[in-house]
């Protein structure tokens, strides 16, 4: 069960949102067989997605994180929902990449840092909210701290970790997102700014076993936070044969007639989950009425 932990300052300017991702780490990992630099990439992607989600008002509301940076790894989308839990998939997640000079997984190669990252808030609305900017650098934690900055203009500081195991399994993955609450109170800032460079990094503290509301409460030490909030949230996806009708209906009546006469059966394959679902032509057919 991953758990978001958030803390808030005691007068209400600086909020931080934290998060024990390692449970959605290990099931994308498991669903899409991914190679250990494209779990890292979609870990870091539903790892900051959930907590984004998380700052939806209403149950339905859902937020879509998109990272298309021309890598290897394609487009990497995780769709979250207001509780934060997640759903998520690469372009292609057999990405074998040599480790970088310093022994790390070459992560940003993997994304790519030429392309966009673009943030979908579905809040029930007619039309839904849209932001983009271009990456930053494609290690996402950077590029969603300038999203932040640039496009909903909110002091955002995020930082994403994913610690493996020797044999490429995934021993912790969490992060954190510290936000300036406007109107911004200079004296926290400078608060903030001392905590964060005195804290280690994410990866560190995630390699020492660190739980959520332990590095939430040391992001805004010395302006007397409390826990706000906490909950549990996982990697979920909520596809079911009804939907995937409603997506083959949307191709159009030539589509569906076309597919239903060339194959005895016509399989369609969830990319969230990779769960597939089989229509025989009567199927097809069936769903021209
Ligand atoms: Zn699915």
């Amino acid at each position: 069960m991953g758990k978001i932990v958030r803390t808030l300052s005691e007068d209400g300017s600086v909020l931080c949102s934290a998060i024990d991702s390692t449970d959605m780490v290990r099931e994308l990992q498991r669903l899409h067989e991914s190679t250990p630099v494209v779990t890292a990439a979609l870990g870091r992607m539903v790892t900051a997605g959930s907590i984004m989600g998380a700052m939806l008002k209403s149950d339905g509301d859902t937020l879509t994180l998109r990272v298309n940076g021309g890598g290897p790894a394609g487009t990497l989308m995780v769709v979250a929902d207001n509780w934060g839990n997640v759903k998520c998939c690469a372009g292609e997640h057999q990405v074998q990449l040599p480790l970088r000079a310093d022994g790390g997984l070459d992560v940003n190669g993997c994304v790519g840092g030429d392309g966009f990252l673009t943030v979908v808030k579905d809040m029930g609305l007619k039309e839904p909210y849209v932001g983009q900017i271009p990456l930053v650098s494609g290690n996402i934690a950077e590029d969603i701290t300038a999203y932040y900055s640039i496009s909903e203009q909110i002091p955002t500081v995020c930082a994403l970790g994913i610690v493996f195991n020797d044999d490429a399994t995934v021993k912790a993955a969490g992060g954190y997102m510290v936000q300036l609450v406007p109107p911004v109170v200079d004296k926290a800032v400078d608060v903030i700014e001392r905590n964060l460079t005195s804290m280690e990094s994410i990866t560190a503290m995630l390699e020492k076993g660190m739980q959520p509301e332990e590095y939430a409460m040391m992001a805004l030490e010395g302006l007397g936070a409390e826990v706000l909030d906490s909950w549990e949230a996982v990697y979920h996806c909520d596809c079911s044969r009804e939907r995937t009708e409603r997506v083959l209906i949307s191709m159009g009546r030539e589509e569906i007639e076309k597919l239903a006469k060339e194959q005895e059966k016509t399989e369609v394959c969830c990319h969230f989950c990779n769960k597939k679902y089989e229509f025989s032509t009567e199927d097809m057919l069936n769903l021209l009425k």
